[in-house]
C-alpha cells in the first residue's frame, strides 16, 4: 500500500510557494499518496512560520491536533521555525524529522533515506548565500493565482525581524528558472502570478532584475496578471511605477511596509527611510497610476512607543492614500535585536493601539472600495460560496457576483453596484 502523506503550511505566500513545490516534488515520484490535511496520514509534513509568538503556538496546537487525529502520524516540521527552534521542535510528541530551510526542498529524497528514523533526524544546515533554482514547479490548481517564488532571505536586519536568521540573506533565483516555472504554472492554467519572495525588490540575477523579471513574465501566451507580493518602499525601482502607468499585465496593486508611521521609532526599527520619503513615495505612486490600491504593514507597540508616536503613525496612515492595513502587534523575537529594548508596553495597549489599527483599515478598504461602485472593472473569478462567484479585480477589490454561471479562474467584466461588508457585489457585464 502506499505511504500517505499531507501537508499543512503555516504563513506567508513564499510558505504557501514552497509547500506546494514540495508537494509537487511527492507528485512526480508517484510513491506517495497525497491526501488532504486532516485526513488519515502516515506521513504529515508542516511548513513552519516564525514571524509573530503566535507562529510558535500555533505549531504547538497544530502537533496536538495532528497527534489527535492522526495518532501514528510522523511529523516533519520544515522551514523557518525548524531552522532556529530544532532543539525544542524535536521534543514535541512524534516529531521525525526537522529540516531547515536549506534543506527543506529536499525533503522527498531525506525522507526516503530512512522512511522511519528511531531518534528525531534534524538537517539544519547553514544557508548558503548561492543562487538557487527551485526543484519541480509549484503547480496547485486548488488556487486560482499561483506563487512563483523570485528570491529568499534579507539583509536589512530591521531590529523586530528574525527572518534573515530564518531564511538566511539575500539570493535570487535563477533567471531561466524562474520563466520555466512561470511558463509551466500558466500551462496548468494559472492565469494570475504572484510574484512572492522575502525582498524581492533586491532580486538580481545576471544584471536581471525585478523589472526583468516582469517583463519576461508578461511574454507568456495565456498569462493575464502578475501581481507583486510586497515590496519594500526603498527597493522599488522608479520603472515599476512607469510600467503601470502604460498597459501592462501587472496589477496595479502595490503592498509597501510602512511599520511605523514615527521617524524615532522607524530608526529603532532600523528601517531604511524616513516618513517624509515614505510618504512622498506614496502620493507620487498614486498620483501617477489610476486606481491603484496600496497596502501597507503596520507593527503597533514597539518598544516604547508612546500614544503621541503611535497617533502620529495613525495619522499618517489616515491621511495618505493607503487602501488596507495589515495590522501586527509587536511580539519580541529571540535572535531580533528589538528583544533587548526596554520599555516594553503592557499587551492591554498594544491590543488597544491594534484595534483602532484594524477599524481605520476597515474604513479605508471600505470608502476605496466604494469608490468603484458605477463603474466597470474586470475579475478573476475564485470560487462559488452561498451562490455568490468572488474574486478580485487587478487592484485588489474582492468582488462578489450571483449567477449561476461557471466563473471558476475566468477573467469577466463587471459593473460595480453596491457594497457589502467587505466586497463590492457587481453584475456581470
Ligand atoms: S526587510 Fe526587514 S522586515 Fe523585511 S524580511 Fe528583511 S529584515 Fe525582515
Amino acid at each position: 500500500m502506499d505511504t500517505k502523506i499531507s501537508f499543512y503550511t503555516f504563513g506567508c505566500r513564499l510558505n504557501q510557494s514552497e509547500t506546494a513545490v514540495v508537494t509537487q516534488t511527492f507528485k512526480i515520484d508517484g510513491k506517495y499518496k497525497i491526501v488532504d490535511f486532516g485526513k488519515l496520514a502516515d506521513i504529515v509534513v508542516v511548513n513552519t512560520c516564525t514571524v509573530t509568538e503566535n507562529g510558535d503556538t500555533d505549531t504547538r496546537r497544530l502537533i496536538n491536533k495532528i497527534n489527535r487525529i492522526n495518532p501514528k502520524a510522523r511529523i516533519a516540521l520544515l522551514g523557518c521555525q525548524a531552522q532556529i527552534q530544532k532543539n525544542r521542535l524535536t521534543t514535541l510528541p512524534n516529531v521525525n524529522w526537522v529540516i531547515g530551510n536549506a534543506r527543506k526542498m529536499d525533503f522527498l529524497s531525506i525522507l526516503k533515506e530512512d522512511e522511519a528514523p528511531k531518534i528525531p533526524r534534524v538537517i539544519t544546515p547553514i544557508i548558503p548565500r548561492d543562487t538557487f533554482k527551485v526543484p519541480a514547479n509549484g503547480i496547485d490548481t486548488t488556487h486560482t493565482r499561483a506563487n512563483i517564488k523570485i528570491q529568499d532571505g534579507c539583509d536589512f536586519f530591521c531590529s523586530f525581524c528574525e527572518i534573515p536568521y530564518a531564511r538566511g540573506r539575500a539570493r535570487s533565483r535563477v533567471f531561466e528558472d524562474i520563466t520555466r516555472e512561470a511558463a509551466a504554472l500558466v500551462t496548468a492554467g494559472h492565469k494570475e502570478l504572484v510574484i512572492t519572495g522575502i525582498n524581492v525588490g533586491t532580486y538580481k540575477n545576471s544584471q536581471k532584475t525585478i523589472i526583468d523579471v516582469i517583463n519576461a513574465l508578461e511574454q507568456i501566451n495565456g498569462l493575464k496578471r502578475i501581481r507583486i507580493s510586497s515590496i519594500e518602499p526603498t527597493t522599488i525601482p522608479p520603472k515599476l511605477i512607469k510600467k503601470m502607468t502604460k498597459p501592462t499585465k501587472l496589477c496595479r496593486h502595490l503592498h509597501i511596509p510602512l511599520q511605523s508611521g514615527n521617524d524615532q521609532i522607524l530608526r529603532k526599527m532600523r528601517r531604511k527611510y524616513s516618513i517624509e520619503e515614505f510618504g512622498r513615495f506614496i502620493l507620487k505612486a498614486y498620483d501617477a497610476v489610476e486606481q491603484i490600491c496600496i497596502g501597507t504593514d503596520v507593527i503597533v507597540g514597539f518598544p516604547g512607543e508612546t500614544e503621541k508616536q503611535f497617533q502620529e503613525t495613525f495619522e499618517h496612515l489616515r491621511q495618505w492614500p493607503i487602501h488596507y492595513l495589515h495590522v501586527f502587534s509587536y511580539s519580541k523575537r529571540n535572535m531580533a535585536k528589538s528583544h533587548k529594548l526596554p520599555e516594553a508596553l503592557s499587551p492591554e495597549k498594544i491590543a488597544a493601539r491594534s484595534a483602532v489599527s484594524r477599524e481605520l483599515s476597515l474604513k479605508k478598504r471600505r470608502a476605496f472600495y466604494e469608490s468603484f461602485i458605477t463603474t466597470k472593472q474586470k475579475v478573476l473569478f475564485e470560487q462559488c460560496k452561498k451562490g455568490y462567484w468572488t474574486g478580485l479585480t487587478d487592484n485588489y477589490i474582492r468582488v462578489k457576483v450571483k449567477t449561476d454561471q461557471k466563473l471558476n479562474n475566468k477573467l469577466v467584466n463587471v459593473k460595480m453596484k453596491k457594497l457589502d461588508n467587505q466586497a463590492l457585489i457587481a453584475t456581470l457585464g
